[in-house]
């Protein structure tokens, strides 16, 4: 077992003004009560735990990639997840199982395991946030999830006030969810991922990343080359963080792909029949993955739509919400969010859920 990469924060330190903008990818967000740091999985225990000593409500922030934080802020404490390091804990001649402390930045891991040639993640590059929160939605993108290569997830269990570990298979991964997301009684401290040995990526699964990639889906391909076309086609839809493009000022995808039953979506297919055949992929049992994109571009909200005080959907992805001004409200975002979800309704008699967690606001 060895250190065998760690690194200084990346994201802001504990400031003497606690307006929580400064830690979103939004950069919104009103004021907390207070602000404190957490270098280590103990540091991280200990602060929770005497804010709730102290009667105070918490809320862990990593990255602020997924949060959508309310005007008025946050009354109680705020825990920031600044963590570090990795390390191998288990290997044999085909994987290597690596443990990461839950403030290690993800891209960095990424790039970390593409480089050592432990395959598994590769197509998750240039997703922003810490690793402790990718458990909580099952993050994915262009055919990989993290639940694919998670084995155990250490936490800090707030009710029981133990710390301890949770197998893969009771962590309740779904699409974009899990036993954590929306349930405040786990810290995640550090998570367990298995990886092949290999040069090479899993086996392609997404046709618009096969198609870049010059091969077909199923085929495999070197690790660096996956990793390079991810990030290239996510920057060209905004989707990796860019400090000079307004574009990238938001939480990723605003809306998760609904899932219907059949009958839903045969009653879909039926309203966009002038339109044509809504995008729609197979489910885990009987249900029917929908292009939130699509419904949203059908419904009259297409890319660079303006909302109020500047906010706007991304003028390179329909799923992505932005504070393209740089200096609206929550509320704004929140009031063009509903439109959409309105809308949308409205045309297609589907329901658009968010992806991120929205704290002190509400859709
Ligand atoms: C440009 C952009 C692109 C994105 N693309 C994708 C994508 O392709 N796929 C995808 O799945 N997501 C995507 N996201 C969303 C986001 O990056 C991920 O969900 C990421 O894992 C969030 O990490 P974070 O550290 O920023 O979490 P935060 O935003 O800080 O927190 C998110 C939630 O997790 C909780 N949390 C954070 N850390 C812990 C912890 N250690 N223990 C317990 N709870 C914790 C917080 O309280 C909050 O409820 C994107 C976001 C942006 C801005």
């Amino acid at each position: 077992m060895s250190d065998v990469y760690a690194q200084p924060t990346t994201g802001p330190e504990p400031a003497t003004t606690c307006e929580l903008a400064q830690y979103t990818t939004l950069r919104l967000g009103g004021p907390a009560g207070r602000v404190v740091a957490g270098t280590d999985a103990d540091g991280i225990v200990r602060a929770v735990r005497e804010a709730a000593e102290r009667e105070e409500q918490v809320l862990l922030l990593a990255g602020g990639s997924n949060v959508v934080i309310g005007d008025a802020g946050f009354p109680g404490t705020v825990v920031l997840v600044r963590s570090r390091g990795l390390r191998v804990v288990a290997e044999d001649a085909d994987t290597v199982t690596v443990r990461v402390e839950a403030g290690e930045p993800w891209d960095d891991l990424v790039a970390t395991t593409v480089a050592n040639g432990w395959s598994g993640l590769e197509c998750l590059s240039g997703i922003p946030g810490s690793t402790g929160a990718t458990p909580i939605q099952n993050v994915g993108a262009y055919g990989q999830e993290v639940a694919e290569t998670i084995t155990s997830v250490e936490v800090h269990d707030r009710v029981e006030g133990t710390v301890g570990s949770i197998s893969a298979a009771d962590c309740g991964f779904a699409y974009r969810s899990s036993i954590f997301k929306y349930a405040d009684r786990w810290v995640v401290l550090s998570v367990d991922f298995r990886l092949a040995r290999s040069p090479l990526s899993g086996p392609v699964r997404y046709a618009e990343l096969a198609r870049a990639l010059g091969v077909q889906v199923g085929d495999q391909v070197p690790l660096a080359d996956a990793r390079a076309t991810v990030l290239r086609l996510r920057a060209g839809k905004g989707m990796v963080l860019d400090a000079t493009d307004p574009d990238t000022r938001s939480v990723g995808s605003f809306f998760t792909n609904p899932v219907l039953d059949v009958a839903a979506y045969e009653l879909l297919r039926e309203r966009a029949a002038d339109i044509g055949e809504p995008p729609a992929w197979p489910g885990a049992g009987d249900v029917v993955k929908i292009s939130a994109a699509w419904l949203i571009d059908k419904a009259g909200f297409g890319k660079g739509h303006l909302g109020p005080q500047g906010v706007a959907i991304s003028s390179k992805h329909t799923l992505a919400l932005t504070n393209r001004s740089g200096t609206a409200s929550t509320a704004s975002l929140v009031e063009l969010a509903r439109e959409i979800r309105d809308g949308v309704h409205h045309r297609f008699g589907v329901t658009l859920h968010p992806e991120p967690i929205l704290i002190n606001c509400t859709l």
